[in-house]
């Protein structure tokens, strides 16, 4: 789930080693049985492929044989501009199969130099396999017999690719990413669990844990301005007006601005506060990266919030109409949040009934994905 740093930019998880493992083995199926009465030249072009090409072989099931070239680059003369050299290119290939492997083709510059240099010499036939390939990107007319996963144009490394020659011993691919936190909005009605299970994930992840009803909380034993406001909706087990909870939101974010990352929790709990959440975070490059629901039925829930008011004192717990009234906001005010999420692929619901630990789990089981 982390996010790593190389040298000025951040990278989070993309594509992991087992997907690249099902790439390069389903690549290695393919080529083997279109290439079944011969044995082919494979030849990775160095640096980037030196990964794929060592898998690659691995699961390549018949007799082949491999080599690696390198595209050196070196100014000539005024008359020759740049000029660029295959290096490393020993082998006889006349009246061979080559097949070239590339970790990734994006504009296909590099590749069609390399492709001349092949093209003249007298090959049986040449053909191109690449791991992944960046279609919107790619300029040239070059033929691409194999692409194991076409991928959007963003940077990525990992795998033997490099951001300035850092990042290619990690065994799976990352993407950049200007986020640098990872937030979450814990979801679900009053009494499904959020408080209890963003104390256990907060640890676990490194998070700063921001629960708007504990800050209330904490104002009106204070008696601060903020707390006798909100004390008056709180006690009824109506919603603080938003323009209220939004700001203490965002006091309780600046507070804690080395923080990797927020749960939320009971916030947000209209579309305006979400709304005033996504534009808060985007202006800092970050956003909400899932919302993660436990979900509970409500006679459940009765249930647990009254024997929750018996320990905790809370008196919007102690009185039944009060815990519906607080139902009856989460319905109408805050349940359509689930649409506002699930539009941006973004909402992720767990089952909130069982074990502490176990429901922990299934919670950070979706955590580890985003
Ligand atoms: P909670 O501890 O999350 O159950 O919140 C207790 C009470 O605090 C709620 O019933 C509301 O009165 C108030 N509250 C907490 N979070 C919010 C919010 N995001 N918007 C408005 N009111 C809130």
């Amino acid at each position: 789930m982390s996010t790593i740093k190389l040298h000025d930019k951040y990278f989070k998880p993309y594509i992991s080693k087992d997907k690249i493992a099902v790439l390069t083995q389903s690549m290695a199926t393919q080529i083997a049985e279109d290439c079944k009465d011969e044995i082919p030249v494979f030849i990775g072009i160095l640096n980037g492929c030196f990964m794929f090409v060592s898998d690659f072989i691995r699961q390549y099931p018949t007799d082949c044989e491999v080599s690696f070239v390198k595209l050196a680059s070196y100014e000539g003369t005024k008359s020759t501009g740049t000029v660029s050299e295959l290096v490393g290119i020993n082998e006889d290939l006349t009246g061979r199969t080559v097949i070239i492997l590339e970790d990734i083709i994006d504009t296909g510059g590099t590749l069609q130099k390399i492709y001349d240099i092949f093209k003249n010499q007298k090959v049986k036939s040449l053909k191109i396999a690449t791991l992944f390939f960046k279609p919107t990107v790619f300029k040239k007319e070059l033929p691409i017999d194999y692409i194991g996963l076409s991928i959007p144009d963003e940077f990525i490394v990992g795998y033997g690719l490099d951001y300035n020659n850092l990042g290619r011993n990690l065994d799976s691919i990352y993407k950049i990413t200007t986020q640098q936190m990872t937030n979450i909005v814990l979801f679900g009605p009053p009494g499904a669990g959020k408080g209890t299970q963003a104390e256990l994930l907060k640890n676990k992840y490194n998070l700063v844990h921001i629960s708007t009803g504990d800050v209330f909380r904490f104002n009106i034993k204070n008696q601060t301005e903020l707390g006798i406001l909100a004390k008056s909706y709180m006690d009824h087990g109506d919603l603080v007006p938003d323009q209220v909870t939004i700001n203490m939101l965002k006091a309780e974010v600046e507070k804690n601005a080395d923080a990797n990352g927020f749960i939320f929790d009971g916030f947000p709990r209209t579309t305006s506060q979400a709304e005033a959440l996504d534009a808060f975070l985007s202006e800092k490059g970050e956003t909400i990266n899932g919302m993660i629901a436990l979900e509970v039925s409500e006679d459940l829930l009765v249930e647990r919030l009254l024997e929750r008011g018996k320990v905790s004192g809370r008196t919007d717990d102690q009185d039944e109409s009060k815990i519906r009234n607080r139902f009856n906001e989460y319905n109408t005010k805050t349940a359509i949040l689930k649409d506002f999420y699930t539009e941006q692929n973004k909402y992720f619901g767990a089952d909130g009934v069982g074990d502490i630990n176990e429901i922990t789990k299934r919670l950070s089981a979706i955590i580890d994905t985003l």
